[in-house]
């Protein structure tokens, strides 16, 4: 059965949620938003957490914030606020995901940073959260190109200020390079490599899932399919490290402000940045690039 989107969401979260006690402030439409990819049955889970987390502090009703923190923990895992982890880990931590952050924050036509956190959860250290204004089916090139950016953020972060890397970036690395070879083998967005198809997929019918990539392409092609992805991948890291660099002394205070404060959500970073209207950093951007 395919996802929901935004409005099934919605629909679903209406149903599930119909003979819950709910406070005024909820609101299913924020909720549906920041929820992509959720099944019906994350949902319904979703519920459920909302209600037992508004019981721990014996409150009658559900409020938008137990709702925030069931989705987090549905899309995350538990909080690990016990997982001992030392200061060192704590001060990367805060620099790789302000470096997310503050590449999302400046580049034009990203989604919208929700927070920002360096609690522990599931196996990751900390996370930086977007939330997209609406659903997306199909993504302009740009739109990918900056995302690897972002992706790399993290990375770029850790190279400048802690003039050393930490595996913390590995799944960052990993997805980034993943983008830029599907730009270049399946989505034809590569100047070098042309409106071509590289690989081709073998689909295993009965279960609807990618199965095996076939080559169907000579070594040389390969080779120059490889140096594609690469030239890819290290545009991005180059951007956000310029990107990061220009604004270092915004890196430093917004980690340190991580640092202290665990948790920043997406107002509280424009305000760290002093961006009233979201065009400013538009404008940082061009001029970056001139
Ligand atoms: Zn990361």
């Amino acid at each position: 059965m395919p996802l929901p989107d935004v409005r099934g969401r919605e629909k679903i979260l209406e149903v599930h949620a119909r003979k819950t006690p709910l406070e005024k402030d909820v609101d299913f439409a924020v909720i549906a938003r920041g929820t992509p990819g959720f099944s019906g049955a994350d949902i319904e889970n979703l519920v459920n957490e909302s209600v037992l987390y508004a019981a721990r502090f014996d409150k009658d009703k559900v409020s938008m914030s137990d709702f925030e923190y069931a989705k987090d923990k549905v899309m995350m895992g538990a909080e690990r606020k016990s997982m001992v982890i030392s200061e060192e880990e704590k001060r990367n931590t805060a620099y790789h995901e302000t470096g997310h952050a503050l590449v999302a924050r400046m580049l034009p036509g990203t989604d919208p940073i929700h927070k920002v956190t360096i609690i522990p959860r599931g196996r990751a250290l900390g996370l930086t959260q977007q939330l997209p204004v609406d659903e997306k089916h199909t993504y302009p090139r740009e739109f990918l190109l900056n995302s690897i950016m972002i992706l790399l953020g993290g990375r770029a972060a850790e190279e400048l200020t802690l003039k050393d890397f930490t595996t913390g970036a590995g799944n960052d690395i990993e997805r980034a390079t993943n983008l830029a070879r599907k730009m270049v083998c399946e989505w034809g967005m590569s100047d070098q490599m042309g409106p071509l198809s590289y690989g081709k997929k073998e689909e295993q019918i009965f279960l609807g899932r990618e199965f095996a990539t076939h080559k169907d392409y000579s070594e040389d092609t390969a080779k120059k399919i490889d140096q594609e992805v690469s030239r890819i991948v290290m545009t991005g890291y180059d951007g956000a490290k310029k990107l990061l660099s220009d604004h270092l002394d915004l890196l430093n205070r917004i980690a340190a402000e991580l640092l202290e404060k665990e948790v920043i959500n997406g107002q509280e970073l424009d305000e760290l940045i002093g961006i009233a209207k979201p065009q400013s950093a538009v404008n940082t951007v061009l001029d970056l690039n001139a």
